[in-house]
């Protein structure tokens, strides 16, 4: 059974950089059936922001990337908060010191740091840097006992550390450039990589994948899987996803809230199908695939190993391509909540024509009131659109009476016979191409160009057609 995780800090919002992990941790789960889990690392308390975790799991919901267990879902691998598995850490720890896997440091901060300025400490091979003894383990818990603070670390063996990557194949990293390193600090409270390391074990993790940051973490990660006799996980790290400068990603470019691409109405299936290309591809030239066909196709073999670019035009680009796979009824409910009601006052069957009259020209969902005023654009644009037809003369005003004629006579108002009807009466009188089509739409929308002309037709109905036709004779 796949299990896989994210495991997100409640220091912020989310945005496109980590939804992006959570959303190969969730197709990956998903192409397996498997189990996705959410685990919160809200350990270092200082730098947890209240309302966090409740914002980060809207967001996960929106996206779709709906978990099995998590904080607010209890599973059978519960507490899913770090910060209630304190004591289960502190047992492991325990259990690694009294089996002599670790050791007790006395080292205080200001040592190390000191150490460390003086370019002392952290030698190759065995040993904290401030030279705590392993082997004293007698001489160490009788300080403690003394009521002297240690932490406890793990020795790190002074030779290769060899791990197999699912993306970069076989990484490794020498002991002497990892270091002993603490698992418990003095206070009791564990550090990132031992809590980790327990945690995917207890939930019986399969899969980590997670971002190529990470990757110097994970030699300290597979000594303590061994250390602790557990399997080590498939181990996948994602490529870096840098901005169009080829640098880190900046708030500007696409590290802001995903709030904003919500805001915005960006379809949550575009922007999960944009963000699982950014390092994966289907192996051949589709881009536009459907939740189902990338939950269907997702595997790790096809992710790449070089850095990934946010393209903030390529999202859009994408968002069109979503929205234009919806049928009409699904876009329009949709775009219900982004529409300006008190501006475009439409229900039912005009709601429907008008947004089909101006589909093709929606990027986001946001954008319906703006593109809606392609339709209704306000008395000073029609006004200026009369203005320029009766500027180009009375021909102008001739061919935009007659295909008025024409169209009042029709008994049908659909939107292939309207284009037809047009054209026919073009005949009559006499126009075709940009002399019939521009003082029609110059009338009818204030502007030489714009959407299908039947469409337009059909949206605007026959009542307000005829009403700007005639403004314009
Ligand atoms: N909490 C870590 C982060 O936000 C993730 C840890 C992991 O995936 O191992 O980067």
């Amino acid at each position: 059974m796949v299990r896989t995780r994210f495991a997100p800090s409640p220091t912020g919002q989310l945005h496109l950089g980590n939804l992006r992990i959570a959303v190969f941790n969730h197709l990956f789960a998903r192409h397996h059936g498997g189990a996705f889990v959410i685990r919160v690392e809200d350990t270092d308390r200082d730098r947890n922001v209240p309302g966090s975790l409740e914002a980060i799991l809207e967001d996960l919901a929106w996206a779709g990337l709906h978990w099995d267990e998590g904080p607010d879902r209890e599973g059978p691998f519960g507490p899913y908060r770090q910060s209630e598995r304190a004591d289960r850490h502190r047992a492991v720890a325990m259990g690694l010191l009294a089996g002599g896997r670790a050791y007790r440091c006395f080292c205080s901060d200001e040592r190390l740091a000191t150490l460390r300025e003086e370019g002392e400490g952290g030698a190759p091979g065995v040993g904290c840097p401030g030279g705590c003894q392993v082997g004293d383990a007698a001489e160490a818990e009788r300080r403690v006992l003394a009521g002297e603070a240690a932490a406890i670390r793990f020795p790190v063996p002074d030779a290769r550390i060899e791990f197999h990557d699912a993306v970069r194949g076989s990484v490794s990293f020498h002991g002497g450039d990892v270091g002993d390193f603490v698992i418990l600090r003095a206070d009791g409270r564990p550090t990132y990589n031992f809590a980790v390391v327990v945690d995917d074990i207890d939930m019986e993790i399969t899969h980590v994948i997670r971002g190529a940051g990470h990757l110097s973490n994970t030699p300290k990660q597979v000594l303590l899987f061994d250390a602790l006799a557990a399997p080590r996980p498939v181990f996948a790290h994602l490529p870096m996803v840098l901005g169009a400068d080829r640098k880190k990603l900046s708030k500007r470019e696409g590290a802001s809230g995903i709030g904003e691409l919500r805001a915005e109405g960006y379809p949550p299936d575009a922007v999960v199908n944009y963000l699982s290309l950014l390092g994966w591809s289907p192996g051949d030239d589709r881009e536009v695939l459907t939740r189902e066909e990338l939950e269907s196709e997702l595997t790790l073999d096809r992710v790449g190993a070089s850095d990934a670019v946010f393209d903030p035009e390529k999202l859009r680009w994408m968002s069109a391509q979503h929205l234009a796979l919806l049928s009409l009824q699904e876009l329009v409910q949709a775009l219900e909540p982004f529409l300006d009601r008190a501006r475009f006052p439409m229900e039912g069957e005009e709601l429907l024509r008008s947004v089909e009259a101006i589909r093709t020209r929606l990027h986001t969902l946001g954008e319906v009131n703006d593109t809606l005023a392609i339709l209704h654009p306000g008395p000073a644009v029609l006004e200026s659109g009369v203005r320029e037809v009766r500027e180009e003369g009375a021909e102008a005003r001739r061919i935009v009476g007659g295909v008025r004629a024409a169209l009042a006579a029709l008994s049908s108002w659909e939107a292939d016979v309207l284009g037809q009807a047009v054209r026919d009466a073009g005949k009559e009188v006499g126009a075709r191409g940009p002399s019939l089509f521009h003082p029609v739409r110059l009338a009818l929308c204030g502007t030489r160009s714009g959407p299908d002309l039947g469409l337009v037709l059909a949206a605007l109905g026959r009542e307000t057609t005829l009403e700007r036709l005639q403004a314009a004779e």
